[in-house]
């Protein structure tokens, strides 16, 4: 499958996802119909609890829905066998999670050229070298040859993104990325995000911070599992100045 930027396209139609209880069924996503643009940078808001992460489960195919379809460049994913999807992910979405999961016994280096070798790649120069321009690309060269425990949470969390760009995937996804960061970091890492925006990527994150959610072209604001607000303002293109925080401007 192609990995090109105009095939990074996401529709969800009509997803429903029901968690059996032993108080009945939950209904952590009703009739969510979505569709995600190529080059866009979305924010995911709303309580915890609201169905952010069982979404972005959706979206990633770690889980099913229970009924509707999820659609990425013209495929239900559904369709996908098991070894397909996998293989699917792998190429195309990038994950950040909150805690980085970064490796710890390996160094920066070793974590971000880890996935390159679970796609196959056996080139050792070639992806060392591609890991270190990842790393430079966020600011952490000096520090490829330190395990995750050496350097500050931001900087972790920026090799998780540089992990996540190693098999130069269109579409990245990060689930309260920010959530474990300072506010210093927590800008740091979003400006990763609007610059990868810029050059192409598809970037869907979730957030409950309404300064950082207010830097993306469109805030998806989830509520008892439904969409209730779709800012879809498309046109307003970040830029590097307007990622200020807004109490300092
Ligand atoms: P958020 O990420 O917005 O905090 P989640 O998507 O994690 O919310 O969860 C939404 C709701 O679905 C919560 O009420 C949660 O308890 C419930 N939920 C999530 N996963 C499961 C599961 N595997 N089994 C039962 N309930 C679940
Ligand atoms: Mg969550």
């Amino acid at each position: 499958m192609s990995t090109q930027k105009n095939t990074a396209y996401i529709r969800l139609q009509h997803v429903t996802k029901n968690f059996p209880l032993t108080s009945g069924i939950f209904t952590a996503l009703d009739d969510i119909s979505i569709d995600f643009r190529p080059s866009e940078f979305t924010c995911v808001v709303g309580r915890s609890g609201s169905g952010k992460s069982t979404l972005m489960n959706m979206i990633t195919g770690i889980d099913k829905p229970t009924t509707g379809k999820i659609v990425v460049a013209g495929k239900p994913i559904q369709d996908f066998t098991e070894n397909e999807r996998a293989r699917w992910r792998g190429k195309n979405l990038g994950i950040v999670f909150q805690f980085y999961q970064l490796i710890p016994v390996l160094s920066l280096l070793e974590n971000v050229m880890f996935p390159m070798q679970l796609l196959g790649e056996t080139d050792l120069p070639k992806i060392e070298q591609k890991a270190l321009r990842l790393l430079a690309a966020v600011n952490l060269k000096d520090q490829a040859h330190q395990r995750p425990e050496r350097v500050s949470g931001g900087q972790q969390q920026c090799a998780a993104i540089a992990r996540a760009l190693a098999n130069d995937p269109p579409i990245l996804i990060a689930d309260e990325p920010t959530g474990n960061l300072g506010s210093e970091d927590a800008m740091m890492v979003l400006g990763i995000f609007v610059n990868l925006v810029k050059k192409g990527k598809t970037v869907i994150m979730v957030t409950h911070d309404d300064d950082l959610a207010k830097q993306a072209d469109r805030i998806l604001h989830l509520s008892d599992g439904k969409v209730v607000g779709d800012s879809n303002h498309a046109h307003r293109k970040v830029t590097a100045r307007s990622r200020k925080p807004s109490h300092e401007e």
